[in-house]
């Protein structure tokens, strides 16, 4: 198949459109072909069920335009980044030869997240090797890069912050498809799910002379063509 250009590796359902929803709908808006690696099914929780949970991720997944979602079918709440996980992982990188991975910031409170980000890192290195089993041709994704979620009650250090502006109102749309995780009965709190991410969003955007950002972090050092890009 044609190369899928963005993934994200998520360890959850609703984790991709939570931290990057802006962000992606930019990127397909401009003709990107954009992909989401779900890696559990993100069940059990208080008001879903794994039915439940497929419907309103495809709801959601047709609401950005994705070109490609699947769902590596990973144990939620027990993610391991152990060698059956990292040899899945690495095997859909090889597929579908992203250029650019989008993978769970290290920095995180929950651990299915902080594993999600782990099994990237390893699964990217192993997605080059030759002389292995694994199928398909070796490929090493050049740009790995990073996102936050909203369980860590910090602002983190970004490296940089997209504007989506133009496109938070698409992300807001495909959250309210995930009713039963970000809708419905919580703990008790003075804000609601869907207005903290507004907040947030706005908090980032505020940062960069915007209406709203999405903020990203890079492990490794990133090239620019030249210096037009910066705002
Ligand atoms: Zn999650």
């Amino acid at each position: 198949m044609e190369p899928i250009e963005y993934l994200v590796v998520a360890a959850h359902p609703d984790d991709a459109e939570i931290s990057l929803g802006g962000t992606l709908a930019g990127l397909i808006a401009r003709g990107a072909r954009v992909g989401v690696l779900d890696l559990t099914d993100g069940e059990p929780t208080p008001h879903g069920t794994i039915e439940i949970r497929a419907r309103e991720t495809s709801a959601a997944t047709a609401v950005l335009g994705l070109t490609w979602r699947e769902n590596l079918g990973l144990p939620n709440r027990r993610l391991e980044c152990n060698l059956e996980a990292r040899s899945a992982l690495a095997s859909v990188f090889r597929r579908l030869r992203p250029r650019v991975i989008l993978a769970h910031h290290h920095r995180d409170a929950h651990p299915d997240h902080v594993a999600a980000s782990s099994l990237t890192d390893a699964a990217r290195f192993w997605a080059k090797l030759s002389k292995t089993d694994l199928p398909g041709d070796p490929w090493y994704p050049p740009v790995l890069l990073h996102f936050f979620s909203i369980h860590l009650k910090a602002m983190p250090a970004a490296r940089m912050v997209i504007d989506v502006s133009a496109h938070f109102a698409t992300k807001m749309q495909a959250l309210k498809c995930y009713e039963s995780q970000l809708i419905q009965g919580r703990i008790p709190s003075p804000s609601t799910p869907l207005e903290d991410i507004e907040a947030m969003g706005r908090a980032w955007g505020v940062t960069i002379r915007s209406k709203y950002g999405e903020p990203l972090d890079s492990p490794e050092e990133l090239g620019l063509s030249d210096l037009s890009a910066v705002r």
